[in-house]
């Protein structure tokens, strides 16, 4: 029961954060016979227990106030403050709020991307290494609905594939029975294992120098690295660009950066790109220090991600590594931040919290006053401008470390060529003479599958995705045809459903069909593939490299798995088998993602002492950004691109948010967007300052069954922006359309389809 506030004490009201996607806060009364002297202990950042509806919650404390706008008769007291540990401290708390605010995110779903999931339940301990239950491989390729029938071994499968694994207390909180748990062993679907205790420190040090936080001896770095290095000041904000070609030892200076980081009794937070954080990388920095490191990665379950985040927060670990989210990880002693392969996309969450790692890195280096590294050999056109407007301090790499040369580029001709299934003959050829020299060869083909679709001789039909305005790829393992954009799967037709003729055929090639392809023209050479079917299961990504690291003569053909973060010593051919399909996107930013693309794959080639050879394949060899890229480098592009951005008053010139509106039904999002305008004219009406685009149809009209639609803002002033999305997003929360399409707000949006 609620207690009334004594008579002459104001009322104690408790402003929280709670998980839901409103755009609001949550008020609460204390809970009920909470003794008063105990609100002393009360602060931001700790968790309460409450009431919602007729559910329990666990929400964030924001604020303890004496007054609220809602009369206090309608507040419910919590049901139980859950201690005096923080979940969030001061800090991270102020992190949250100014994300949540600058990307136009409810402050609960800012905050439930930040936490741990056991943290956000209340969950504190630490591990006891109970058993666990997980997905067979099996569980996991079981398609969307198979157990509609068995609606509570559905909802433990999603509840798996949500949160990876489950310990039995977690399982019981969906109120799912024994029999159950083992209906679903019995089927292969689930098991348990018990998860590795977090891995000790290795390896005795040995102390080559008198620096105790050393295991080996740092590299003698080059001049370059060296006036680098120098200009790096650890001891204040700023913002460093380490601008350095692929192989120019830029992850030297970080180590050594990281070196008197430690020695100043701080932490170094690194933060890589989603699947640049591979043992490969890991083991540097272990191999290089003494200290406790941390990393959190997607491969962790809930008990291990909680256990890396206390390390940070209690500064046991030194070092923490750790992709997007590891932004928010608490750091007792603060030390630097450093974001390596700036300009990858995956440092911007593109659901939900829309938030980009990248420039929250800018935000929170700023409120510690200490320094931030942005490392790429392809910066973003946004990081180039900002180092030009002198906002970011410039340092270059121009040269490869050590004794490597910068790659050889080649634009092939392929205009009129008879290509053997896509590769031409010039191209088999230097393929031949590099294993015979005993190297090896990368082949880089951004496209998974067999082939990208399934093509009628005698009609040209083509398999179409039901759900999607795209084809269906053709795989061969298992044969199916799948829809990357929705995840659709069929079987592959014997006969035309259009004219039933049985001349089908696949259109184009995938890196399956290079695989088959070069295998046949290799026949004693291995050909490894790899690209996100070759990967699904755990650590098989390390597994089918290993091989390439022993460094005997082989071809490797892949995705853009293959452009990030590896080093090949041994690889010195690069074969880029389709350069075109950037040159043409729709997208303003199709061209800067080709060439960052295109220089990341071709500096795999010659990364030792080797020369390395890079052959691009294209039909439009004179295309002048191809010309460009090729003979004068990547940021003579980006010269250029940045030109036509300032003419065309893009971004980085205009801060562009999109409101994005989806449903089955098109006219329903399309009005919503059309409410969305005339509000946002009234609030903001149009001008040189800021203006609004559409509403227009996505790159992809239909998808996964929904219409897609936008609405484009761009202003030249940030704060103009962000006053009128977020009167315009509360409006829009109010709106009678709110709940009939599904809409977003991404601000500085970078994936525009
Ligand atoms: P990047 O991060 O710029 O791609 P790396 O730091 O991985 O470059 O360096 C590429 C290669 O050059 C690595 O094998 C590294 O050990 C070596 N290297 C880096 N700096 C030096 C140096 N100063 N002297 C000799 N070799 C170096
Ligand atoms: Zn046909
Ligand atoms: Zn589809």
């Amino acid at each position: 029961m609620s207690q009334p506030p004594p008579q002459n004490q104001p009322p104690r009201i408790l402003s929280l954060a709670l998980p839901t996607p409103l755009r609001r806060r949550f008020d609460y009364l204390a809970p009920a016979n909470s003794p008063p002297e105990q609100d002393q202990d009360w602060q931001p950042g700790q968790l309460f227990r409450v009431p919602f509806g007729n559910q329990s919650m666990v929400g964030l404390l924001l604020e303890i106030k004496s007054h609220t706008d809602i009369p206090i008769e309608k507040l419910r007291p919590a049901t139980e403050w859950l201690g005096p540990e923080q979940a969030l401290d001061d800090e991270q708390l102020s992190l949250c709020l100014w994300a949540a605010d600058y990307y136009q995110c409810p402050i609960g779903d800012a905050i439930s991307t930040a936490l741990p999931a056991l943290l956000r339940q209340g969950q504190w301990q630490k591990s006891q290494h109970e058993p666990r239950y997980r997905l067979t491989t099996e569980g996991k390729g079981l398609p969307e609905g198979a157990l509609k029938r068995a609606r509570k071994q559905a909802v433990l499968l999603s509840a798996l594939q949500q949160h990876n694994n489950l310990s039995r207390a977690e399982i019981d909180t969906l109120e799912i029975s024994s029999t159950i748990i083992k209906a679903l062993i019995d089927r292969g679907l689930i098991e348990t294992y018990i998860p590795e205790q977090t891995k000790s420190e290795n390896a005795e040090p040995f102390c080559i120098t008198n620096n105790q936080f050393l295991k080996e001896k740092p590299l003698d770095l080059n001049p370059e690295q060296l006036t680098a290095l120098q200009q790096i000041q650890v001891e204040s904000f700023a913002t460093y660009l380490l601008d350095g070609t692929t192989g120019s030892g830029k992850t030297e200076i970080y180590l050594q950066a990281i070196e008197r980081c430690l020695c100043d009794g701080k932490q170094a937070l690194v933060l890589v790109p989603e699947i640049g954080l591979t043992p490969q990388t890991l083991s540097r920095f272990l191999r290089r220090f003494n200290v406790p490191i941390a990393a959190l990665h997607s491969g962790l379950n809930d008990r291990e991600r909680l256990d890396a985040w206390m390390d940070a927060k209690n500064g046991t670990a030194k070092i923490i590594i750790g992709t997007r989210s590891a932004i928010f990880t608490p750091l007792k002693n603060p030390g630097m931040i450093i974001l390596d392969e700036e300009h990858d996309l995956s440092f911007k969450q593109q659901e939900g919290f829309r938030y980009s790692a990248r420039d929250l890195a800018v935000v929170r280096a700023h409120k510690l006053n200490i320094p931030l590294i942005l490392g790429s050999a392809t910066p973003s056109l946004e990081t180039l401008h900002n180092a030009q407007q002198k906002r970011y301090q410039h340092l270059r790499l121009t040269q490869r470390a050590g004794n490597a040369k910068p790659p050889q580029i080649h634009l092939l001709d392929i205009r009129g060529q008879q290509l053997d299934e896509g590769l031409s003959p010039l191209t088999l050829d230097s393929i031949s003479k590099t294993l015979n020299r005993n190297e090896q060869v990368l082949v880089f083909l951004n496209r998974r599958g067999y082939a990208p679709t399934l093509e009628c001789q005698d009609c040209g039909w083509m398999a179409d995705c039901r759900y999607c305005d795209a084809r269906m790829t053709l795989h061969q393992s298992p044969a199916h045809l799948h829809c990357h954009h929705c995840d659709h799967q069929r079987g592959i037709p014997k006969n035309c459903p259009n004219c039933k003729s049985s001349r089908l055929h696949p259109l184009g090639q995938g890196t399956e069909r290079s695989e088959e392809t070069l295998r046949q023209a290799f026949p004693n050479t291995p050909v490894i593939r790899i690209d996100r079917d070759a990967t699904r299961q755990k650590n098989s990504l390390n597994r089918l490299l290993e091989p390439v690291h022993q460094g005997d003569p082989c071809i490797l053909i892949g995705t853009q798995m293959l452009a990030k973060g590896h080093h090949f010593p041994n690889v010195t051919l690069v074969v880029i088998l389709d350069a075109d399909a950037g040159l043409f996107s729709t997208d303003f930013r199709g061209i800067e993602r080709m060439g960052q693309l295109l220089l990341q794959v071709a500096g795999r080639a010659g990364r030792a002492e080797k020369n390395g050879h890079v052959i691009v394949q294209s039909l439009h060899i004179d295309h002048p950004w191809l010309q460009t890229l090729t003979h004068s480098g990547y940021h003579a592009m980006g010269e250029l691109i940045l030109k036509e951005r300032l003419k065309q008053q893009l971004p980085p010139f205009r801060h562009l948010a999109l409101l994005r509106a989806e449903s089955k039904r098109p006219e329903i999002a399309l009005e919503f967007l059309r409410l969305a305008l005339s509000l946002a004219q009234k609030i903001q009406p149009s001008s040189s300052e800021l203006n609004y685009l559409g509403p227009l149809p996505a790159m992809m009209e239909k998808r996964g069954d929904r219409f897609r639609y936008q609405l484009h803002i761009n202003s030249n002033q940030r704060k103009l922006l962000q006053t009128l999305l977020s009167k315009l997003a509360l409006e829009l929360e109010a709106s009678a359309l709110n709940h009939r399409v599904r809409w977003s707000i991404d601000v500085d949006a970078q994936d525009m389809s």
